[in-house]
């Protein structure tokens, strides 16, 4: 505690927040290279470190969408793989997309896709990997199909022109984009053609893409599917597990009261 000043204590901090360096003040003067502080800068205490992370932690929460409770207690550890209802091959067959959703999530690259009835866990596998790098510090971007198309249109109007750029532009370009339920959705010409910019803009960048789609492929638009299942840049898995319990899939049109939610965290 030697080698930093105490910052000048800030009126506002309690007696009982007070760190031995900066004594509460949530700063502290930098050392010259002659040892001395260096009193025309300051610098954020060591103390205030956990305090920053969580801060960090939490604007990329906000900025990932994976804010509802059901998606963010979706992790690997609870994926439940070994289900008992399972024949070999289903089993089998969950157990490829786990590990290969746990690989992407430990290096995401290109795309990973994951197609299968409603309540098969895809979502579960998908919002795993976005909680693992979420986790790690990382920006992720997770999007329920359906709902952002509904977003942009009611957005795309001539006083809220920033807002629908914003959005269409962090979803475009995110560093890694999982996309869920795609396919099926009820829309305009207009947001298909918005959809098939996005997806078209990170097929050509190769931008780390997640999907998952309860569609067959013959049920996908063209454009869309033949992007889906290139080799050269998607690895399209199929699960074949059935759907895991009525009651623990995730409502695309309405999201469950909380008690309910917080029954289903498994
Ligand atoms: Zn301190």
């Amino acid at each position: 505690m030697e080698t930093l000043s105490n910052a000048e204590k800030s009126e506002e901090a309690s007696p009982s927040s007070a760190c031995p360096i900066c004594k509460g003040a949530g700063f502290v003067h930098p050392l010259l290279p002659s040892g001395k502080p260096d009193y025309s800068r300051t610098v954020p205490c060591s103390c205030t470190l956990p305090e920053r992370e969580k801060e960090h932690q939490s604007r990329l929460r906000k900025y990932s969408g994976l804010e509802a409770k059901l998606l963010k207690n979706m992790t690997f550890d609870n994926f439940d793989w070994k289900r008992g209802n399972l024949t070999q091959k289903q089993r089998y067959s969950l157990k490829y997309a786990f590990d290969a959703a746990l690989d992407f999530a430990k290096s995401p690259e290109n795309w990973l896709v994951f197609q299968g009835v409603n309540g098969c866990g895809k979502t579960h596998l998908a919002a795993a990997i976005a909680n693992y790098r979420l986790k790690a510090g990382e920006l992720v971007k997770f999007v329920v199909v359906p709902d952002f198309l509904d977003h942009l249109r009611s957005s795309f109007s001539p006083e809220s022109a920033v807002s629908y750029d914003r959005l269409f532009e962090e979803v475009k370009n995110a560093p890694l984009l999982i996309l869920d339920d795609l396919g099926k959705q009820s829309t305009t010409p207009w947001a298909q053609e918005k959809l098939y910019q996005i997806i078209n803009h990170r097929y050509n960048h190769q931008l780390p893409t997640v999907v998952t789609t309860n569609c067959t492929t013959d049920e996908i638009d063209p454009p869309l599917s033949s992007r889906l299942v290139d080799p050269k840049i998607s690895n399209f898995l199929t699960l074949l597990a059935p759907h895991y319990r009525t009651d623990a899939t995730l409502s695309r049109k309405k999201t469950p009261p909380p008690e309910k939610a917080a029954k289903l965290n498994r």
